[in-house]
């Protein structure tokens, strides 16, 4: 029989609590691996257990667990894990980013509220911009221009959020973090940072000034391409805001998810920034966006502010190449409407990530028809060159004449 001590959930939290307490110095890797983790005690297993339960006991517990107030074993577990690796007080985590999104952006902003957005966007957060703001009473205005003049020239009296997201999706834009969280700063303004394409990995924007950092899981932090999950990090007062609305949105991550993403979050690779050398140099290729390159605009900025430049990268074929025949014949490379998983990956953002933009909002943003995303994975980089050099080839010889 198993005894009530087995079920006490305030020892677990104990546990893990205590766990924690030792870790103030532990590096990055260390702590992806093991900050966070449910020790099992009771049967010494190697891994966190899963606590499925959507039912707790109510009655000598001092938490009411319930999994949509973000509290089960799991949920909290990962939480910690999150905040350490964002350099946050506390955070939440949801059953995706745009859950993520919504829910923090609804916490902060009410109606006759004013939120400032740079115009390069992720295709889905646009989408919830320009569908849901104008019914909810909340104005908008979008920046052209990456610059901190940009944004400051669209601040209005009620002006309540700045939102950012660099590296920018597909083109890689970088925006100077730190003068942005100054602005907002004197002017009472909160910041959100959407911090998905850098990752904790090579970014924390908590270090640079910013309030809240957001991820979408499902990207770098699941890593595998089999989770759909969203995260929320930044000072306990500000998580306790964005969970009043959380709980009654209600966009939690089932505990099975909980436990999948807690085994994946790892580190990524550095591959990228070798293949946008390799593609800068290639004859056939037109353009690279990556800010690891030196000839990239914003190259300085990204130098300064991220530790490393991440694992995305778009490029233009020369013209005359067909894009969407290339990433056809590509073998080793998937084509995927996602990205940041092992595998290398490749997307046509017209066709795609920001199929549901007009044609003008797309130009307004650079995305040419013709643009490759190349999310890049972890394996050799040489079978990675060899993939998209056979692919090129095949595109070059002249159609066969029937
Ligand atoms: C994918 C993505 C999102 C949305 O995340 P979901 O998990 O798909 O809801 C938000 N921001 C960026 C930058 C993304 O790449």
């Amino acid at each position: 029989m198993i005894s009530s001590e087995n079920l006490n959930l305030d020892a677990i939290t104990i546990r893990f609590t205590a766990f924690i307490m030792d870790t103030k110095n532990m590096g990055f890797n260390t702590i992806c691996t093991h900050l966070g983790e449910i020790k099992d005690e009771q049967f010494k297993g190697a891994i966190s257990p899963i606590y499925m339960s959507t039912s707790y006991a109510f009655e000598d517990v001092d938490v009411k667990r319930y999994p949509r107030y973000f509290n089960t074993p799991n949920q909290e577990a990962l939480c910690k894990k999150i905040a350490k690796l964002e350099k946050g007080e506390s955070s939440l985590i949801f059953g995706s980013g745009m859950a993520a999104i919504s829910t923090t952006l609804f916490a902060f902003l009410q109606k006759g509220d004013h939120i400032v957005l740079q115009r390069t966007l992720y295709g889905g957060t646009a989408n919830l911009i320009n569908e849901e703001f104008e019914k909810h009473g909340i104005e908008f205005s979008y920046v052209d221009s990456h610059t901190t003049e940009g944004f400051k020239q669209k601040i209005q009296p009620n002006t309540k959020v700045i939102y950012i997201e660099t590296p920018s999706n597909p083109l890689l834009t970088i925006i100077d973090i730190k003068p942005i969280a100054e602005l907002a700063k004197e002017n009472d303004i909160v910041t959100i940072i959407d911090n998905t394409f850098a990752s904790p990995v090579n970014q924390n924007p908590i270090l640079l000034g910013i309030d809240i950092v957001i991820h979408s899981a499902t990207k770098y932090l699941g890593g595998h391409s089999d989770i759909l999950a969203g995260a929320v990090i930044s000072t306990e007062k500000n998580i306790d805001q964005v969970f009043q609305v959380a709980k009654n949105f209600g966009g939690s991550l089932s505990d099975f998810t909980v436990w999948m993403l807690e085994r994946s979050i790892k580190t990524q690779n550095k591959n990228a920034l070798k293949l946008a050398k390799w593609l800068k140099k290639h004859e056939d290729i037109a353009t690279v966006y990556y800010p690891g390159l030196k000839s990239h605009p914003d190259h300085e900025i990204a130098k300064k502010q991220m530790t490393g430049y991440g694992g995305m990268l778009s490029f233009e074929l020369k013209e005359g190449l067909d894009a969407s025949k290339f990433q056809k014949e590509l073998k080793l490379i998937k084509s995927s409407m996602s990205l940041a998983g092992v595998e290398s990956t490749m997307l046509s953002p017209t066709l795609t990530s920001h199929a549901l933009l007009t044609e003008e909002e797309r130009n307004l943003q650079g995305i040419k028809d013709g643009l490759v995303r190349f999310s890049v994975g972890i394996e050799e980089k040489e079978d990675l060159m060899q993939d998209i050099q056979q692919a090129i080839e095949k595109v070059k010889v002249p159609e066969l004449e029937h």
